[in-house]
């Protein structure tokens, strides 16, 4: 369980990007975080793993504590698996090095210049096969299509054994099958898993499949909190303003999208 208590974020000399909210993601459950643009979905993601130092509040781990010292933020970070939308792969790396890579929150110093242990390797491998890219493990990474390269971060996250995972718009620069495949595949093994699982999407008709929970943000505030069967026209109204309201309520992609990610 991670919950914030009044965590609040903003950023030097901009208006609030996250108003003070009390939100708390429960065990094993699969939340899909919407909003425009701007609306403060990467803020509130990179304040769940300490990435943003709330301004306000604070955030809270069931068996780490309050994240206010360096030692349990990095307790939490180790267990908790980030994918972005750009994948953050390093092109001319294997797959199973850029794989590798999500163990090394586990090592200290020196230890991580070192070659990775035979159990790690296969830890690795098993994560790779999971996703599907068992014949591509020994592949540069920039050889790999947009869709397999973000598995190759589903794969990355999933050898930090994390009981976190947070998502920033993991499907939005694939094309809709190809983000389908990729969504059902993360959703699938976070719930065979019990992972925790706090996700952006911009595809509405998506939130509704897959989410346990939405929880919508508009201008750094939570606009709505509940599952998907109560999300009608004049919740996605407030949302996203005029543009999907007018529209039919289950295929309509929300008007503002997000296209880049922050450094
Ligand atoms: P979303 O993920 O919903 O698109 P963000 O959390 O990225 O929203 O942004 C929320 C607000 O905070 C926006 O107004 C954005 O311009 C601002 N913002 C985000 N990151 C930074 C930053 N590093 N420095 C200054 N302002 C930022």
């Amino acid at each position: 369980m991670i919950q914030t208590h009044g965590v609040e974020v903003t950023y030097s000399g901009n208006a609030q990007a996250l108003k003070p909210c009390a939100l708390r993601f429960e065990p094993g459950a699969f939340t899909v975080l919407l909003g425009a643009s701007g609306a403060g979905k990467s803020t509130l993601l990179r304040a769940l793993n300490g990435l943003v130092t709330p301004t306000g509040g604070h955030v809270e781990v069931e068996g780490i504590g309050k994240l206010d010292t360096r030692r349990r933020l990095q307790a939490h970070r180790r267990r908790t698996g980030m994918i972005f939308q750009q994948h953050q792969l390093i092109g001319r790396c294997t797959v199973l090095q850029n794989v590798l890579t999500g163990r090394l929150g586990y090592h200290s110093g020196l230890r991580t210049l070192l070659p990775a242990s035979r159990s790690e390797k296969t830890m690795a491998l098993e994560a790779i096969e999971r996703v599907g890219l068992i014949d591509h493990a020994l592949k540069r990474a920039d050889q790999l299509s947009g869709g397999q390269q973000q598995r190759v971060g589903i794969a990355r996250a999933m050898v930090q054994k994390p009981t976190l995972i947070l998502a920033d718009e993991p499907v939005a620069s694939l094309d809709p099958a190809t983000a389908e495949r990729v969504l059902s595949l993360l959703h699938g093994i976070c719930k065979s898993d019990g992972i925790t699982a706090v996700v952006s999407l911009h595809q509405l008709d998506f939130a509704r499949r897959y989410s346990d929970r939405i929880v919508a943000l508009a201008q750094g505030a939570v606009v709505f909190d509940g599952p998907a069967s109560r999300l009608g026209k004049t919740e996605v109204a407030k949302i996203y303003g005029s543009g999907p309201a007018t529209a039919d309520d289950d295929d309509t992609e929300p008007t503002p999208l997000k296209t880049g990610t922050y450094a």
